[in-house]
């Protein structure tokens, strides 16, 4: 990292990680310009910075900011290429990375990536689990909890680095190179940033960019255009699968989840219906999570230990109450439809389903089979609540409501729900019509059953 001293870097972004980023690379002697186009009253970590002589602009992207004396750009993953800095620095030649790279150059630990359209949060920290009963010292980040770059620092070569990858973060990356990386799955999303499926796919495979024989990569068999990445791959290619035997790899075979070694090896970890976790899509992530994990070096009694407990994380069909015989769960992470599909597929009981967010042009027509098998009633909000309306009832479901708030939304619902219904909040939308996040979501949502439970009692 002594290749930044003296040299004249700009962080672009301020939220936590640029703060991180600029914290830094300070310390490594960079000449640090921290810059972002939010007011200084509402950019947080500017008088930190400040306090430690980094030069931090708000208010707007300064036309001279980027000139051909800077050396390096480190951009927040959500400003896209076309940003004017990004552009500019882009066109001078200035290399622009994401933190993620710098972590890379930092780690002394090796690097699991785990990245993905759907599953990365919950993969990501069954991994964090299993290798920690394991008793194998980890580190976990990235997309999710502590910044990459701050874990990364610290790391000992006999940890390991678990990070949760976006997108938007490999974008800007150049020589990260993961020990084990994956990509869980690969559906579209994200188009209004990356534009086409292919672009998309390409920003996740640069994970695989810098692997070589010594690395894993671990493919989802059961998706033939991720899988088909296994020939152009220098690393060892694991799979796992819900469907086929898969060798080497980890797979479900009659109820049980086997792990196949190269040599073609087979062991059982243990019955599928132990696995805690409710859902298909969680099964998936729960055979990536485990192969991952067996890579790393943990045991298989540690894997299948984290898998007959863990029930999952907070928004992601988290159950919140029973009220009168009806189980109320809080899907609020749902933020596409593809997710929604996944939860709402994941229940045998009737469903009242609370959807509805922003507006991404979407047409929901993918909704309409799950709907027709699942849903008995659909209580819509937000931007998109019309056309969720309109598929519903061509889904042949007579109970539509529409509504303006969350807490609406649960009342509305205990009225169409009877005993032995599941009410779910699975909004195949993103929250920003409405909420700052899917987490505030969720929390209205939680809140509102919660009055309700008080209110009925
Ligand atoms: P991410 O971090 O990639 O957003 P999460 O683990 O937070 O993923 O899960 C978010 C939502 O995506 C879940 O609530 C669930 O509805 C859906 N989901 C999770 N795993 C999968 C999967 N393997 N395939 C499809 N959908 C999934």
């Amino acid at each position: 990292m002594n290749r930044w001293k003296d040299e004249q870097v700009i962080v672009l972004g301020m939220a936590k990680s640029g703060v991180a980023v600029a914290k830094l690379l300070h310390r490594f002697g960079a000449n640090v310009i921290v810059n972002d186009k939010k007011p200084r009253e509402e950019a947080s970590g500017v008088e930190e910075l400040e306090a430690l002589g980094i030069t931090v602009l708000t208010g707007g992207h300064p036309d001279d900011l980027i000139h051909p004396g800077v050396s390096l750009v480190v951009k927040n993953p959500g400003i896209p290429y076309e940003a004017p800095p990004v552009a500019k620095a882009v066109a001078l030649g200035i290399p622009v990375i994401t933190e993620v790279e710098l972590a890379y150059h930092l780690s002394k630990a090796p690097i699991v990536g785990i990245t993905g359209s759907n599953g990365k949060t919950t993969t990501t920290t069954l991994v964090g689990q299993m290798l920690k009963a394991a008793g194998i010292s980890v580190r976990v980040g990235g997309n999710i909890g502590t910044v990459l770059c701050e874990l990364a620092e610290t790391a000992h070569s006999d940890q390991w680095l678990v990070a949760e990858l976006s997108s938007f973060q490999l974008m800007g990356t150049e020589h990260f190179r993961p020990r084990i990386g994956t990509i869980l799955n690969l559906y579209p999303a994200h188009l209004d940033y990356h534009k086409t499926l292919e672009k998309y796919f390409a920003a996740k495979q640069k994970l695989f960019a810098n692997q070589t024989a010594d690395d894993y990569a671990v493919l989802p068999y059961d998706q033939p255009e991720v899988r088909a990445l296994a020939e152009r791959l220098p690393s060892q290619v694991y799979y796992f699968s819900r469907r086929s035997a898969v060798r080497p790899g980890v797979f479900i075979r009659e109820g049980k989840i086997v792990w196949a070694d190269e040599a073609g090896r087979e062991e059982v970890v243990m019955a599928v219906d132990e696995v805690a976790l409710r859902g298909e899509h969680n099964l998936e992530n729960a055979l990536a999570a485990a192969l991952i994990s067996r890579l790393a070096g943990a045991d298989l009694a540690a894997i299948a230990s984290v898998l007959s407990t863990f029930t999952g994380l907070a928004h992601r069909l988290e159950f919140v109450a029973e009220i009168h015989g009806v189980k109320y769960y809080n899907d609020s992470k749902a933020t596409n439809p593809v997710a929604a599909i996944r939860s709402i597929g994941a229940f045998e009981e009737p469903i009242v389903l609370i959807a509805g967010g922003l507006d991404r042009g979407i047409d929901f027509r993918d909704l309409v089979p799950v709907m027709k098998e699942h849903v008995k009633g659909l209580v819509a909000y937000g931007q998109t609540a019309e056309i969720l309306l309109a598929r519903a009832r061509e889904a042949g479901i007579d109970n539509c409501i529409r509504v303006d708030t969350v807490e609406e939304a649960v009342f509305a619902a205990a009225k169409l729900a009877q005993t032995g219904d599941v009410v779910l909040l699975s909004p195949a939308c993103a929250s920003w019509d409405m909420f700052p996040s899917y987490e505030v979501r969720g929390s209205m949502f939680k809140d509102g059953v919660h009055r309700l439970k008080t209110s009925l009692v």
